[in-house]
């Protein structure tokens, strides 16, 4: 048995040094299926960033820090980096902050994506990588994109444990593992809102605590690899001990995610559940995840993407999964304008007296009241750029100097600034 192992491992490390030396093997035409699992791992690291240009190759250490800085000198408007920190061993724990420089960055919610707190877990780190580089370079030609980056303010992760990923070294995956350098698994170690007694923190969490709470996050993921499953909270429960609040909102948003990545492959997200989404603990109960930490004790709501079945996938995959998974991604961030806890009745500027819309959420129909006699109106986006202008007379059901009710049925579903000479207030349009 020992040196059947012996022979396998000796095999292993061949095709791997072959592949590593040897060009790319000619892309599949088909998506990978499945049940095809690779008996070798081809990893191919580039060793230059512009070995990355085709995204089918994994980035040495040095060349992932490299490409992270180029992205802030060449868009240097549109990103700055932040350090979270630095890991046991010493290498960076990044977070590229993405966001138009305006005056209105208060009004734009801020997302989070982390990938790769488990350090073998490596799709979710090129998915990352990549979104980022989309991002920055859709801006001002995407209308779609420059909307998003227009309304959202978005943080990105591509690599919460380095010292997992390049535990063999800065050069190469291959000898990737979960834990950090302590061998602690950091998404087991995040303060348990529901343990009466608390462990103590590892380092890297602790760093990853300390920027979470100085961000007001509202919507974020946490990418993992192994399964293909949108896996929302709570994970120390199941739905049917203690459903989260937000339970029906998660299953539609998880849904969504993956309804649109099979419009690419219909056969992915099924290995856990048929509709690809699960209750952390339905699948199964963990303690300590960052998933139940940042919902609980952050206002923001965060769930796990398990986003390939291979932890580690043979790199000329890694453009399939891209076109799998993009949309998807890029969506899931979108996903922030229409979150069932943020937006309440809320006065963002002092007034003479309280402006106030209801309902809110709306799906059309909105009283605003607060407001002063023969005051107008003025509807903006989240940006601030102003889409109309109501006079009292417009409103469709005037009923004293203070209340009047409009019609938004005809705008996009997001979020909007409702602007009067008293105070300004936002509103959710579904
Ligand atoms: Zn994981």
């Amino acid at each position: 048995m020992k040196r059947f192992f012996a022979v396998l491992l000796l095999i292993s490390a061949t095709l791997v040094a072959v592949a590593q030396q040897s060009p790319l093997k000619p892309r599949p035409d088909a998506f990978p299926s499945v049940k095809e699992t690779p008996d070798t791992k081809s990893i191919v690291m580039a060793t230059t960033v512009e070995q990355m240009t085709a995204w089918d190759r994994y980035p040495t250490y040095p060349v992932y820090v490299e490409m992270m800085h180029r992205w802030v000198e060449r868009y240097p408007e549109l990103c700055h980096m932040d350090t979270i920190g630095t890991s046991l061993q010493g290498r960076l724990i990044l977070s590229l902050y993405i966001a138009p420089s305006t005056d209105d960055d208060l009004y734009r919610p801020e997302f989070f994506y982390s990938s790769t707190i488990h350090g073998d877990e490596l799709t979710g780190y090129i998915m990352m990588l990549r979104l980022i580089d989309t991002l920055l370079a859709s801006y001002g030609t995407s209308p779609e994109l420059t909307a998003l980056l227009n309304s959202t303010r978005i943080s990105i992760n591509p690599l919460a444990n380095p010292d997992g990923t390049y535990w063999g070294g800065d050069n190469s995956v291959m000898a990737s593992r979960r834990e950090n350098a302590n061998g602690i698994d950091l998404n087991r170690n995040f303060p348990n809102p529901f343990a009466p007694v608390a462990k103590s923190i590892p380092h890297e969490n602790q760093l990853m605590i300390a920027y979470l709470t100085a961000h007001n996050f509202r919507l974020s993921a946490n990418l993992h690899g192994g399964s293909e499953v949108m896996n929302y909270p709570w994970d120390s429960f199941t739905l049917e001990e203690n459903p989260h609040p937000y339970a029906e909102w998660w299953q539609v948003v998880g849904r969504r995610f993956v309804d649109t990545a099979r419009t690419v492959d219909n056969t992915r997200f099924r290995d856990v559940s048929q509709d690809g989404v699960i209750a952390g603990g339905d699948w199964y109960v963990i303690s300590g995840g960052r998933q139940d930490y940042v919902n609980y004790y952050l206002d923001c709501l965060e769930m796990t993407m398990e986003v390939s079945l291979q932890k580690i996938l043979p790199c000329e995959w890694l453009p399939y999964y891209w076109r799998l998974l993009s949309k998807s991604l890029i969506n899931y961030i979108g996903e922030i304008h229409s979150l069932p806890n943020s937006i309440g009745i809320e006065e963002v500027e002092g007034g003479k007296r309280r402006v106030e819309c209801y309902p809110n959420p709306t799906t059309g129909i909105v009283t605003v009241t607060g407001i002063e006699a023969g005051t107008k109106i003025e509807l903006l986006d989240f940006t601030g750029r102003l889409l109309h202008t109501y006079s009292s007379h417009q409103a469709i059901k005037p009923s004293d100097n203070q209340t009047i009710t409009l019609d938004l049925s005809s705008f996009v579903p997001g979020l909007y600034l409702l602007r009067t000479s008293s105070g300004t207030a936002k509103l959710l349009k579904r």
